[in-house]
């Protein structure tokens, strides 16, 4: 009993983590990198930036194009951390959700019907990003709402200014976020009817 619930919370802290690294990627994409970036900008960046514009444009893609971004980020991550032996079972656990951070983001964008069974109640749980959560990034806030996986790490993060007070802080440094994304009232959150 006692190993299970170790496997548990390891699998849970791995989630969160995994849930607050892959805010601070799209934080510092959405801010601070342009689409002209070098090796990143065409294949990665600028994807993560036209998705503001066109939400649904990723269902166009193939599906090793819309995660071959995140799988090779948390690929070199995982090779990083091999190296400097910080491997264990929370950080193994966080990359396995990381990996998957854009899949899990895209299901946040499909209609209900053209998701799989075991995805819609993990999705009313909150344990991977709903809808309802992810549209609130698309729609009336843009600067928050940066983590993708789950739906229990922004309202902390957001609760504590985390992204505003460290924009403030990397401005001290002569570092200014980009300011592209802007509200879009229009946004819909896709439900079985929308
Ligand atoms: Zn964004
Ligand atoms: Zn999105």
């Amino acid at each position: 009993m006692l190993a299970l619930l170790q496997v548990v919370v390891t699998l849970i802290a791995g989630l969160l983590l995994a849930d607050f690294a892959s805010g601070v990627i799209h934080w510092v994409i959405d801010r601070y990198t342009p689409g002209s970036t070098p090796v990143i900008g065409t294949h990665f960046v600028r994807f993560i930036h036209e998705h503001h514009e066109r939400p649904h444009a990723m269902f166009q893609l193939l599906w090793v194009v819309n995660n071959a971004g995140f799988f090779i980020l948390v690929g070199s991550l995982f090779g990083l951390c091999c190296a400097f032996g910080w491997l264990n079972p929370v950080t193994l656990s966080a990359f396995a959700f990381g990996a998957c951070a854009n899949q899990i983001h895209a299901w946040a964008h499909r209609r209900p019907r053209y998701l799989a069974r075991i995805v819609r109640p993990l999705q009313r749980f909150g344990i991977l990003q709903s809808p309802r959560h992810h549209g609130v990034h698309h729609g009336a806030s843009p600067t928050e709402h940066y983590c993708l996986i789950t739906d229990w790490v922004n309202p902390v993060v957001d609760r504590l200014d985390l992204w505003r007070r460290a924009e403030v802080g990397l401005s001290y440094l002569g570092l200014k976020p980009m300011a592209y994304a802007r509200p879009n009232p229009n946004y819909v959150v896709p439900t079985a009817t929308a």
